[in-house]
């Protein structure tokens, strides 16, 4: 059994009606509102407006012109930088009230999205840092007639879009980076957690973003999101979202041959040897396949076990996940919240049906939770998984771990890179020479290593394969927001073409 914490009734909260930002202006919108029902608790929680075809192109144009004419490319990094800073301090002064809202919205855990917040503020600084040390090259060797030049030039106007599943912290992995650069954006929300988005545009306003710089409009993907991608104002897409999605927006972009930076899916492994910290590991197996209720593109939804020890991790995982606490996400005390909506939840339990078809044993959980509202699922352990299942490819973004195993190093390796994702990856071994062949022969963006799902502002992000292109974060992630230019300056006489004849 699992650990339940039954929701009760959200009868404080007061329904709360959020605006877009255009060009500095907060607008209602024309079209139906998109309402939230929190899937923690089944009632309507916030409301925000159906953003249009039409408020997109405002919203592009408002940033074209803040980009061609407005101040903020303009400014010397010392005062966006300054705005970035204040911008950091205001999130945290409001970090309870965001909290509270990705949590009734996303129905993530309340003491993990506090976490998000903090972890958000300490990106808008380092955000701020980088915009400061934002510079280009020069060369004077490249003789005495030559001097050569490279400039880091904002890009433009960047489109950013964003999932559900860490509202708050993926639009800070982009959107002060585009800042720090000197870029003006549009940002589009997930349609189910909007909220804490918006309130950052208030935010932005009181630090003293300027009017166009940052605009924010709610929406659909299909509606609001396409323009976004295909309109020929926009210089650059930043997106975090599917991988299908992602795919699609490649395409759009490719129409005006826009830069895209995309962060998609993941199935993840954690490679398990026998010389390891059991006891680390069996915390590190439930923490990365139950955190967020799995719905995390890092997710450790596959644990690659050494056959010698799988029985007994099976084993010792099945207990820790029995204490694992589900439920009402506003109880600090919860580990695992809510499924974001209905169909997502009937998704992650068909992948469940289709493993125990195909001969997959359920260790632990594997069933849907009735906790009186809202929904949940149980944390589930899938033993006897083969790695041609679609639930050992594909991403279920649920709380359900998949168990595979292996006899030797190179097998581990195979099955590890055997899918189309290649966003994260664990290794937990006390051997120097596995830890090391793992992390340089696994084909992901980030291994951990004896540990899982740690991260730093400093420390890039981003997938192989079909889990994206590029990296967020890290000392180089301002660069991605720009062009280079060359200036190649001419010193003294020039010998002319018709000249030199
Ligand atoms: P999604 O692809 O359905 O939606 C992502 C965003 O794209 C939303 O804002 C959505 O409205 C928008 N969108 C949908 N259709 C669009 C279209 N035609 N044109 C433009 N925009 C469109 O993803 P989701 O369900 O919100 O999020 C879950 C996915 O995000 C998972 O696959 C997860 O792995 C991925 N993700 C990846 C990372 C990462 O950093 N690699 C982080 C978090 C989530």
């Amino acid at each position: 059994m699992t650990v339940l914490v039954n929701p009760t009734a959200l009868s404080d909260h007061k329904v709360r009606d959020f605006q877009m930002l255009i060009g500095g202006k907060w607008e209602a919108g024309t079209a139906a509102p998109i309402e939230r029902i929190a899937p923690s608790h089944g009632v309507l929680v916030s409301r925000v407006p159906g953003g249009t075809k039409a408020d997109a192109e405002r919203a592009i144009l408002a940033a074209r012109n803040a980009f061609d004419h407005g101040p903020w490319p303009r400014m010397t990094a010392s005062e966006r930088a300054a705005v970035l800073l204040k911008a950091a301090d205001l999130i945290a002064a409001r970090a309870e009230e965001i909290a509270f809202l990705d949590a009734i919205e996303a129905g993530k855990p309340i003491s993990q999205v506090r976490g998000e917040i903090a972890g958000s503020v300490d990106i808008w600084r380092y955000a701020a840092s980088l915009a400061r040390n934002l510079h280009g090259e020069s060369y004077n060797t490249l003789g005495d007639g030559t001097l050569g030049v490279v400039l880091r030039e904002a890009i433009g106007v960047v489109s950013i879009i964003t999932p559900w599943n860490f509202p708050f912290l993926i639009v800070a992995q982009k959107l002060p980076f585009a800042l720090a650069a000197g870029c003006t954006t549009v940002v589009k929300p997930s349609e189910l957690t909007s909220g804490s988005t918006v309130i950052l545009g208030e935010i932005l306003m009181e630090a003293g973003v300027p009017e166009g710089v940052v605009n924010i409009v709610t929406g659909t993907g299909p509606e609001v999101g396409a323009v976004m991608t295909t309109h020929p104002e926009v210089d650059m897409v930043s997106f975090t979202g599917s991988t299908g999605v992602g795919k699609l927006t490649m395409a759009n972009a490719a129409q005006t041959l826009k830069k895209v930076s995309l962060e998609l899916g993941g199935k993840n492994p954690q490679i398990v040897f026998p010389d390891c910290d059991l006891e680390a590991f069996i915390d590190a197996a439930v923490f990365g396949a139950y955190f967020n209720a799995g719905e995390c593109c890092n997710a450790g939804s596959r644990l690659i076990l050494h056959a010698s020890i799988a029985d007994e991790v099976v084993k010792r995982v099945a207990e820790l996940s029995k204490k694992v606490r589900v439920g009402d996400p506003l109880d600090p005390t919860v580990q695992v919240g809510a499924i974001i909506t209905p169909q997502h939840l009937d998704k992650i339990s068909g992948y469940v049906a289709g493993a125990r078809e195909k001969g997959a044993d359920v260790a632990h959980g594997g069933e849907v939770l009735d906790l009186g509202m809202g929904q949940y699922m149980a944390p589930t352990i899938l033993s006897g998984v083969k790695p041609d299942m679609a639930v050992a490819r594909e991403e279920v973004f649920g709380p359900v771990l998949s168990v595979l195993t292996f006899e030797t190093l190179d097998e581990a390796i195979s099955i590890a890179n055997s899918v189309d994702y290649g966003l994260s990856a664990g290794v937990w071994s006390r051997d120097f020479d596995t830890c090391l062949t793992i992390g340089r022969k696994v084909r992901a963006g980030t291994i951990w290593m004896n540990t899982f799902m740690d991260g730093a502002s400093e420390l890039p992000f981003g997938g192989f394969k079909q889990s994206g292109l590029g990296r967020e974060l890290g000392r180089h992630a301002v660069e991605d927001y720009t062009e280079t230019k060359t200036l190649n300056m001419h010193i003294g006489a020039r010998t002319g073409w018709w000249a030199a004849r």
